[in-house]
């Protein structure tokens, strides 16, 4: 496995890989590897000859009060993970290779589908996200990119980029992948206390809530952001941003729970007034005249 610092390295070596008829899967991520970020790679190591893993904390999609320079950055921990899943490549840019201008003049903005949920509170997170993606995307040229559908929107968005600009790649969306109390993975979980990570937990049981309900005949979005609001309002350390409820495939606000739906929540992990975590979340449901239907993702290490 290389690590390779410098875009044109990175475009060298898949410009030969390709030439020499292999196919390249990317996996991008900010590092901090887990194994939400792992299962992706399996993904594209399945179904690619050689496998990129982009590590970088893009400053672009943090907004001013967010926690960029805290989050966390371990190249050798991430590049022992890499290697150990497969990677080939591990393009880790420092951000004057992925902006050696500064501030790019170009960026790109997917309207309508970044507009609610977390583009809400984060306004211009999406724009970092679909800027630096399209970058990577013409760096790598990969045929398939991988994403966690923990970041649902982002995954919605990210494809849409793809299909809109006509880009060559193909945005696959893997299963959220989480520990064994139900926690999802993330690389923020490691800003934590015990008594957070705990607490944090409410976020995946009040899914289950909803699913549950939604399977006892509950059809209203009130009422299944009434039930999430109340079972966290439950836990002092931990404050919901926001829960909604969304068809799955356009993120349209919907009246009635039917259909291919998904319900995202975000919420920030910590004493009240001190610092917290923001963590997010998710699960898809089919509700139609046959039941109803749940994804939750996959529990790490069990079967399903
Ligand atoms: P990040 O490093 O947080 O930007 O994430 C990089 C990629 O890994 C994104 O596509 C995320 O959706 C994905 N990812 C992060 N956590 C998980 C998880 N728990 N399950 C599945 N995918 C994940």
């Amino acid at each position: 496995m290389k690590v390779l610092h410098r875009v044109a390295d990175v475009r060298a070596a898949c410009d030969e890989a390709r030439r020499a008829g292999a196919s390249v899967g990317l996996v991008p991520t900010m590092g901090a590897l887990h194994e939400g970020h792992l299962s992706l790679v399996s993904a594209a190591r399945a179904e690619h000859d050689l496998v990129v893993l982009s590590v970088f904390v893009n400053p672009l999609q943090f907004g001013a009060r967010e926690d960029l320079d805290a989050y966390p950055r371990d190249l050798d921990a991430d590049a022992a993970l890499a290697a150990a899943a497969g990677v080939d490549i591990v393009f880790a840019p420092g951000v004057d290779d992925m902006y050696p201008t500064g501030r790019p003049l170009t960026t790109v903005h997917v309207a309508e589908l970044t507009a609610g949920l977390c583009g809400a509170a984060r306004p211009t997170h999406f724009d970092g996200v679909t800027t630096v993606c399209a970058k990577l995307f013409a760096i790598v040229g990969a045929c398939h990119a991988y994403f966690g559908r923990k970041d649902y929107q982002q995954w919605r968005v990210v494809r849409r980029l793809a299909h809109d600009l006509d880009l060559p790649v193909e945005v696959v969306g893997c299963p959220l992948v989480r520990e064994p109390d139900g926690l999802a993975m993330s690389s923020r979980n490691r800003y934590l206390t015990p008594a957070e990570r705990d607490a944090a937990t409410v976020l995946s049981r009040v899914l289950r809530a909803v699913v549950a309900a939604v399977d006892a005949g509950v059809r209203d979005p009130a009422a299944v952001r009434d039930l999430v609001a109340r079972a966290v309002a439950e836990e002092p350390l931990v404050a919901l941003e926001y829960c909604e409820i969304r068809r799955s495939d356009d993120l349209a606000p919907v009246a009635e729970l039917d259909g291919e739906l998904l319900v995202a929540l975000a919420a920030h992990v910590g004493p009240p007034g001190g610092r917290t975590t923001r963590l997010i979340d998710n699960c898809t449901l089919v509700v139609g005249p046959g039941g109803v239907t749940a994804d939750l993702g996959t529990i790490y290490g069990s079967a399903g």
